[in-house]
């Protein structure tokens, strides 16, 4: 028998306007024929206090009890896993988005904005990079390559499975990295984005091996670049750098803690421009870099990992992101431009419009928003589920 969850009264509510997540204090008891059959990552039908059927999902222990597969009566198959991965696949073919064109690397499933909740998986031209960030999807990833294969056929030469990092910790679920389809006998790939050439380390590099989300903002610092001298803070594998260097940059510097990173950065540059551009890369803090750069850069990018993982740190981020644009928009030079993110979904648009509002405050100088940004639509949100949105940027205008 499939475990029951049954809430309390009143608690089906959310579940009525689609939301995907049971939390677990909405739960009033959970009926099994045998205790075993509640294990984490089980499939679990979800009943309101009226006994009615009102989803099926993935439960879990922690704060999110169950993240909601489906709300009809229909069972978890092979062909309903198909059904999903094809859905997804739809849509980036929609975004003009395939393993041929100017862009050969991008999201094909974002979690909640695919109706796949705790699941992300990634294309690199024909590879894809399963990421779980639940028992349930740890516990169904090889149904996912089986539906990834079905969907996508020839296209699709290996499935890589990266979950060891991001599945819940005590769960003990034994995740090691590894491939599920096929394999590659290289580490380090390359992948065009907007025609410009990176190389990618699934097996090694942070997340899927490149932050695919930043996109569309990249593309944005190419526009503003020509002629700019341009600092790119938490750099990574210099994604900003390489749109900033092809839009005519002056000269730009990259800045990031990792050793690894910086080193990937001046490749990067390399690979597309070679020896000869005029960039540097420095394995530094970028919020001690930042104490002192004085007017020497009229672009700058501030791309900081989340600094709010959950919200009991929400008070110190905010300062943490204070400080950090305060930095930046008193030393910035005239007329210069300010990319500034945060990717902490625990930190909101308003919260962080406020915050550099803040900041500009305390540098004392007169700036206009001249774009806001966010996520691209490979990162797509459920429109139940607004937590979905968690990229916020703002490109400023310093005078
Ligand atoms: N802008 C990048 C992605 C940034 S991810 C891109 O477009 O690809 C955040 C980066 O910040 C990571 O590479 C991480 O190594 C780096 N980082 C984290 N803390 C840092 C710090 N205090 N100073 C500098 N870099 C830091």
């Amino acid at each position: 028998m499939t475990p029951q969850i049954h809430l309390r009264k009143g608690k089906e509510e959310s579940l009525l306007r689609r939301h995907p997540w049971i939390f677990s204090g909405a739960v009033d008891y959970i009926a099994a024929e045998d205790e075993s059959e509640i294990r984490e990552g089980a499939v679990v039908d979800v009943y309101t206090h009226s006994g009615d059927f009102i989803a099926r999902g993935h439960y879990q222990i922690g704060s999110i009890a169950v993240r909601v597969l489906t709300f009809r009566d229909e069972p978890i198959e092979a062909a309903w896993w198909e059904r999903r991965i094809a859905a997804a696949w739809d849509v980036r073919r929609t975004l003009g988005l395939s393993d041929d064109g100017d862009t050969t690397c991008f999201r094909l499933v974002h979690g909640e904005g695919d109706s796949l909740p705790g699941l992300v998986i990634d294309l690199y031209g024909r590879t894809a990079v399963v990421q779980c960030h639940s028992a349930g999807m740890y516990r169904a990833r090889l149904d996912v390559a089986a539906a990834l294969h079905a969907v996508l056929g020839d296209r699709l030469e290996a499935v890589y499975d990266k979950s060891s990092q991001t599945v819940p910790f005590n769960a003990r679920l034994g995740a090691v990295d590894g491939y599920l389809r096929g394999a590659s006998e290289h580490k380090t790939h390359t992948v065009r984005e907007h025609g410009l050439q990176f190389l990618v380390n699934w097996e090694e590099g942070q997340k899927t091996g490149f932050f695919l989300d930043q996109r569309e903002n990249r593309e944005l610092v190419r526009r503003y670049a020509a002629g700019r001298t341009v600092l790119n803070t938490f750099c990574y594998t210099g994604g900003f750098s390489v749109y900033a260097l092809a839009g005519g940059a002056r000269e730009v510097c990259s800045v990031d803690s990792s050793e690894r990173a910086v080193r990937l950065a001046g490749e990067n540059v390399r690979l597309n421009f070679g020896d000869a551009a005029p960039h540097t890369a420095l394995a530094a803090d970028a919020v001690e870099y930042l104490k002192d750069i004085g007017d020497r850069y009229d672009l700058i990018i501030l791309d900081p990992p989340a600094f709010a993982k959950h919200h009991k740190v929400l008070g110190n981020a905010v300062q943490g992101y204070k400080r950090l644009n305060a930095r930046a928009l008193s030393q910035i030079k005239s007329g210069g431009i300010l990319f500034t993110f945060s990717c902490s979904q625990a930190v909101s648009k308003e919260l962080f419009r406020t915050t550099v509002f803040s900041a500009a405050a305390i540098a004392g100088r007169k700036v206009r928003i001249l774009h806001q940004l966010t996520q691209p639509a490979d990162h797509p949100i459920d429109i139940y589920h607004p937590e979905g949105e968690y990229l916020k940027g703002l490109v400023l205008y310093v005078e």
